[in-house]
Formats: structure tokens, sequence, C-alpha cells
């Protein structure tokens, strides 16, 4: 419609249009006939019958139009006199000149005459030297080949004129009355558009019931409470990547009261990303007024959900991932209310460890403690320590992905279960992505020697509780030196001396 009222629709855009239309009365029909009540009855009450436009469209535009207008193949004969007129006039010089090559060798009995065209001298006749002296008296000869002689005759350059004026006038009544049309049907947009948009909701809802029935998604509960209760949720789409029945449905319950912050931990490859974006897509689903994908549902209605999920590059704007993670937790953090539902996958894996560890913590200790905020919060994450973070925070709980250990060999259940996880088994999931034996091998040698550092109380320490977790490694010499300084024993000067010597040294090693 936006191309009609443009003036750039092409003949097919109208015949599309006018197929739409011309259905678009079964679907009313459908939705509001006989037994239809309610929702379902106004939705079909949305769609209008278009009759003219149908009428004028399929009186007025051939149905094998051509794709430009203008050479007279747009119009449909019959709807215009004048354009029929025009092209009979064309057809029957087109008809003479198609006989004359037949009845001018009649006529001169040479049997090699040919009729041609070009650009130059239009319509002409063409005759081998051999033959120029069997020529009659009215042939004017116009050009000289090498073997043949090109001939005109006044009659032929007579329905050659008539063939290029109807051409002219063909191409000038077909825009005017294709223009003309175009403006007819731009009358109706308005009515038009809104059957369009009829339409859209019909088509959007019919395919939300149509995934519901097909996946056997249940009505949720949708409720003006803070909690969020989910039986036997799956993932919509992940689902049907998978061979029916091989999806493990999971619970979900978050409530700002009581367990309003989840701490999800498990190995790579478990579901923990799968797990948490299903409950939002969930609430969506819910609050989008469609059936989901769950056993039962009971969603106390959000008033926006902020994901912070997948690591994609932003280094077109000149933003580093790490910049983007943080941005996007920013705007989570300073936007959210409440109300709100927050999906976190993994903030803070973008920079160094501890650098996200600090961050991911101070996080999830944010969105606990602000009393703007309190929200129900999923959070994903690698760092077993976040675990500790139930011990603190009150409304803060663990749940992992299991997974079976069977002969060495890992099996993920995809389960969700109460409690942190204590392992990544990342080496394990390197292996099953076929990274060469000797990587994987050292692989395991590194980590027992960084989990024997860690037992010995070591940086990656995970005993004590968590307020004594110390981020910082050893003091730096700089600290040290300025631990043994006694300031009482030094003139202002050399205190003054000293203070700017520290200074530079942190400044160049900190
Ligand atoms: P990582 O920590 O490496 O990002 P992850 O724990 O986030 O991994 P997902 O990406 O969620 O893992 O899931 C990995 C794969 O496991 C999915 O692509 C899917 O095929 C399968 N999977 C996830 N959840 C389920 C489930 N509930 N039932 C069956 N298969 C699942």
């Amino acid at each position: 419609m936006s191309r009609i009222l443009g003036g750039n629709a092409a003949a097919r855009d109208l015949l599309a249009l006018r197929d739409s239309l011309r259905i678009a009365p079964q679907v009313r029909e459908l939705l509001s006939g006989d037994g239809q009540e309610g929702e379902v009855a106004g939705l079909g009450r949305g769609i209008g019958v278009h009759e003219e436009v149908v009428g004028l469209i399929d009186a007025a535009i051939a149905d094998d139009a051509a794709a430009s207008v203008g050479d007279g193949r747009v119009i449909r004969p019959g709807y215009s006199a004048e354009l029929d007129g025009i092209r009979e006039g064309a057809r029957s010089a087109r008809d003479y000149i198609a006989g004359l090559e037949a009845r001018e060798r009649e006529r001169t009995g040479i049997r090699s005459l040919k009729v041609g065209y070009n650009r130059v001298f239009g319509y002409y006749i063409e005759v081998s030297k051999a033959n120029s002296d069997l020529v009659p008296e009215d042939y004017v000869r116009r050009q000289t080949l090498v073997n043949a002689e090109r001939y005109v005759i006044p009659e032929m350059k007579d329905y050659e004129s008539r063939i290029l004026a109807a051409q002219d006038r063909i191409a000038e009544v077909e825009v005017s009355l294709f223009r003309g049309i175009c403006t007819e049907v731009g009358r109706s947009a308005a009515g038009v558009l809104s059957t369009a948009r009829a339409l859209a909701r019909v088509d959007a809802l019919r395919s939300l019931g149509e995934v519901a029935a097909a996946n056997g998604y249940v009505r949720p509960d949708l409720n003006d409470g803070t909690t969020l209760d989910i039986e036997q949720g799956r993932h919509p789409v992940v689902e049907t990547l998978l061979e029916s029945g091989r999806f493990v449905p999971n619970d979900v319950r978050l409530s700002a009261e009581e367990e309003q912050v989840v701490i999800l931990t498990g190995p790579n490859m478990a579901g923990k990303s799968t797990f948490i974006r299903q409950v939002a897509i969930i609430v969506l689903m819910a609050q989008i007024g469609s059936f989901v994908p769950a056993r039962i549902a009971s969603v106390g209605m959000v008033d926006r959900i902020f994901t912070r999920v997948g690591l994609q590059d932003d280094l077109t704007v000149g933003q580093s991932t790490f910049m983007v993670e943080m941005v996007e937790t920013a705007a989570i953090l300073n936007h959210a209310t409440r109300r709100s539902l927050i999906v976190l996958d993994e903030i803070g894996r973008g920079t160094s460890t501890y650098d996200g560890l600090a961050i991911a913590r101070a996080t999830a200790e944010y969105i606990h403690n602000h009393p703007a905020l309190g929200c129900r919060t999923l959070f994903a994450t690698h760092y077993h320590e976040l675990t500790r973070l139930a011990e603190t925070l009150p409304r803060a709980r663990n749940h992992n992905v299991l997974v079976a250990e069977e002969d060495g060999e890992i099996v993920f259940l995809h389960r969700i279960a109460p409690g942190g996880a204590d392992r990544s088994y990342g080496v394990h999931v390197a292996r099953l992505a076929g990274l060469p034996s000797g990587v994987i091998k050292r692989a395991w040698d590194v980590l027992a020697e960084l989990e024997g550092t860690a037992a010995r109380g070591g940086p990656r320490a995970e005993a004590g509780p968590m307020q004594q977790l110390s981020f910082l490694g050893p003091p730096s010499p700089v600290v040290e030196e300025l631990l043994s300084i006694d300031p009482s024993a030094m003139t202002p000067l050399e205190a003054m001396a000293k203070l700017y010597e520290l200074k530079e040294r942190a400044r160049n090693h900190p």
C-alpha cells in the first residue's frame, strides 16, 4: 500500500493486494461466523471486505501483467476502449507487416526476398543483387550492401509510422490509466491498512495457538504478585531442536520476598544458559498472551525483563566485549525495579578472574540489597565462589545443573537441583570438543597444580567465609616499604621526598 501511495507500485503489487483482499472475507467469515463470539468474533470484524478495490484491480490489471508499465501489457483488454482501439490499430499494422514478406515474394517472384527492421531505417525489404532486375518500380532504394540492396515502399512506411505512433500512445495511455488506478486504490488505504493490521493480529495469535497446540503448552496464571513459579518449564526453541522427549523440563521458583536471587552454577554445557533463557522466555510469552511451555506456570507480572546474555563483540562501535558487558549491566542496575526480572549469564567473564568475580559478586549483592531493586534474578555463573553468597544474603539461593560421572566420562543430566556446583568440568568439555590430546593432558597437569596451590591457601583458596576472601595477591613492595617507614624518625623534607618516591614507584609498579 505504501508503494501504491508513493507512486512506485508495479502491476504485480496490485495483483498481490487483490489476491490477499479476496481471501480476507473468508478469514472474517471463519472468525465471526456462526458459533463464534467474544474476542475471536471481534478479531474477525476488524477485517474489511474491499469489494471495490478487488473489483477494480480485477477489471483493470491483466493477470499476466508485464513488470513495467508502458508497453501495453499491463491493462486488461476491455478496461479502456481508447487503449483497446489503439492496441487494435497497432495490431492490424503489425499484421500487415507480418504478411508483407509473403505478399511481396508472390508479387515479385523473388523467393529470397526478406522483410527486416533496423533502428536507422525502420522496416525495409531486402533483395539480393542477383535479383535486382526483378525489383518493381515502386521500390525505393535506401541502402546498398555487398550482396544485396534494401528498399522501402510508401505503403510499408505508412504502416510503420502507424505502429510507432501507436506505441507512443499506448505508453502514454497505459501509464495514465495505471496512475489513475493506483490513485483510486490509494483512496481505500486507511481501510485496507486496518484490514492488514487485523489480519496480522490474527496471524500472530493463530501462530501462538498453533505452537501451543502442537507442543503441549499450558495457559499460565498471570497475577499481580512478585512470585514466579514454573513447574516443568521447557525452552520452546531448544526443545524443538532435540529429539522428542529428550529435553529435560525444569522447575523454578523465584519471589521478591524469599527466593529472590538464584545463583546457578554447573559445568560447561550443562544447560545453564538454556535454563535461564527459558525462564525469561516463558515470562515473556505469558505476558504477550501466549500459552507457555511448562506443566504449570504462575507468573507475577514483571514490568521489564532485563537480560545480560551471550558475548557479542561490538567492535564496530568501538566498544570491547567487556565494555559492552559492563554497559549492559549498568543499564540493568540503573533501571530495574522490584517488579523486574533480571537474567544474567556469566557476567564478569570478559575480564580477569578476580576483576570478574569482584564485579559479579558486587552486582549480585547490589541487586539483593538495594532498596530500589530486590527483584527476581537468575544469575548463571562459573565462579563457584559466588555460591557462598547464599550464606550471607538471606534471599539468595544456590542451584546447580546436575551431571553424573561414569568411568571418568561426564553425562549431562540437564536437571536443575538445589545446591552449588563445585567443579566446572571445563577440561572434559574441551576434550569432547576435540582439542589435541597433548593439550588436554597438559591442562589436567596445570589444573592439578592450580588446585594444589589453592588447597595450600593460594589465590584460588575457597576456604573461609566470603567476607574474608581477599582478591589481592601478596602486598606489593611499595606497600611493604610504606609499612616499614617510621615517620617520626624523618624530617618533614625526608618524609616529603619519600612520599614522592613511593608515589612514583607505585605508578610504575602498582
Ligand atoms: P556454558 O557454561 O558452556 O555456556 P551452559 O551450561 O550455558 O554452557 P547451554 O548452552 O545452556 O549450557 O546448553 C548446552 C546444550 O545442552 C544445549 O545446546 C542443549 O542442546 C543441551 N541442553 C540444555 N538444556 C537442556 C535440557 N533441559 N534438556 C536437554 N538438553 C539440554
